[in-house]
This record gives C-alpha cells, sequence and structure tokens, in this order.
C-alpha cells in the first residue's frame, strides 16, 4: 500500500532540502506537484517544482471540486494539492511526498488517514529561522516579515503531527528523516 509522507515546516526550517534528499535517496518516492498562483522563482520549473498556474484556473479547479486541498498560504498566494496529482502518482505505485503547509498537512491526513504520515520539521529556534531566511536571500523585507509572521503560527500545529523533527543539524536531520521513511515501508 502506497504511503503518503506529508512535510510540513515553517518556512526556512529546512523541509524542502529534507524533501529533495528523500527523492534522491529513494526510488519508490515521488514528489507530490502542487498547484500555485505564486510567480515562478527563476530556478524553478513549471511542471517539476509546481504547476504554476493563472489565479481564475486555480479558482475554476476550486469551483470544480479539482483539489484534495488547498490553501491561501500568504495573502494572495495559492497552493493545492491536485486530486489528479494524487491518482497520476498512486497509479505508479509510489510512495507520495508532500512538501506542504501545515493545515495542507492536517487536512490531507484527514483525507487518508491509513496512509498518510504527517512530520513537522521544526527549526531549533525563530531566530535560527530568521537567519536561514534572510540567507537564502529569495525574500524581500516585506516577503521575509510574512513569513516570519507565519511562521509563528504554524508552531503552533506542532501537536496535531505523528512526528516532530527538529532540523538542527541538518546531517541528522537527514538520516533521522530516512529512518522515519524505512520503517513505515519496508516490508511487514
Ligand atoms: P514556497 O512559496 O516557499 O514554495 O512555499 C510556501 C509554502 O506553501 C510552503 O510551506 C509550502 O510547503 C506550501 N505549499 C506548497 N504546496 C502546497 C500545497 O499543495 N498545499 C498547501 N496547503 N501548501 C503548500
Amino acid at each position: 500500500m502506497s504511503k503518503l509522507f506529508l512535510f510540513a515546516a515553517p518556512s526556512g526550517a529546512g523541509k524542502t532540502t529534507i524533501v529533495r534528499h528523500l527523492l534522491n535517496h529513494y526510488e519508490d518516492l515521488s514528489f507530490s506537484i502542487s498547484a500555485t498562483t505564486r510567480p515562478k522563482r527563476p530556478h524553478e520549473t513549471d511542471g517539476k517544482d509546481y504547476y504554476f498556474l493563472a489565479p481564475d484556473t486555480f479558482k475554476t479547479l476550486v469551483k470544480n471540486g479539482g483539489f484534495v486541498e488547498w490553501e491561501e498560504v500568504y495573502e494572495g498566494l495559492f497552493y493545492g494539492t491536485l486530486k489528479r496529482e494524487v491518482e497520476r502518482l498512486w497509479g505508479e505505485g509510489k510512495h507520495i511526498v508532500f512538501d506542504i503547509d501545515v493545515k495542507g498537512a492536517v487536512n490531507i491526513k484527514q483525507a487518508y488517514p491509513n496512509e498518510a504520515i504527517a512530520i513537522f520539521v521544526k527549526p531549533p529556534s525563530m531566530d535560527a529561522l530568521r537567519n536561514r531566511l534572510t540567507a537564502r536571500g529569495t525574500e524581500d523585507e516585506a516577503n521575509l516579515k510574512k513569513r516570519l509572521d507565519r511562521a509563528e503560527e504554524e508552531l503552533s500545529y506542532e501537536s496535531r503531527f505523528d512526528i516532530v523533527l527538529v532540523n538542527d543539524n541538518l546531517q541528522e536531520a537527514l538520516t533521522a528523516a530516512e529512518q522515519i521513511i524505512e520503517d513505515a515501508i519496508k516490508p511487514a
């Protein structure tokens, strides 16, 4: 049976690095490509990092029941998991890895309680988070503030997750993440 690994975290907690590592390490894992209305960043590819959609297209999909879940993650910016994406990966017999916000993870867990494992990637502190986001250099001042405000709220969701993975030392976090995958997919 395919598992759904839901990785959620405040922006800058190192979740994307962990998710990428796992996808490179295990060929039975596939990434659930989300849809978003956020503008594409220069290093990103449409159909690989996200399905970049116009706001009207996103709205139509919402209206037609095309999403398993969707959220306005930042003001005016929508993100969602397409039903057809989950079905596509399920059809390939893969375990699916999601890089998603905390509310989305809680919603997917509700939709697939038997298959989903919700993993909360936690930064060691808010200061560490601020430093990582600043070092990444992808956000301007206003966006940085938006992301930090949201991170504070997201940290309060921790108790609703199956597993908390503290990303203090990246190497240790990667090893712990591998263990989570192996425990979940090893033959009974
Ligand atoms: P970013 O703009 O940095 O790529 O992503 C911003 C946030 O949106 C991250 O926390 C990311 O995990 C979340 N996100 C990405 N895809 C989805 C999705 O399909 N649904 C939800 N609810 N959140 C998502």
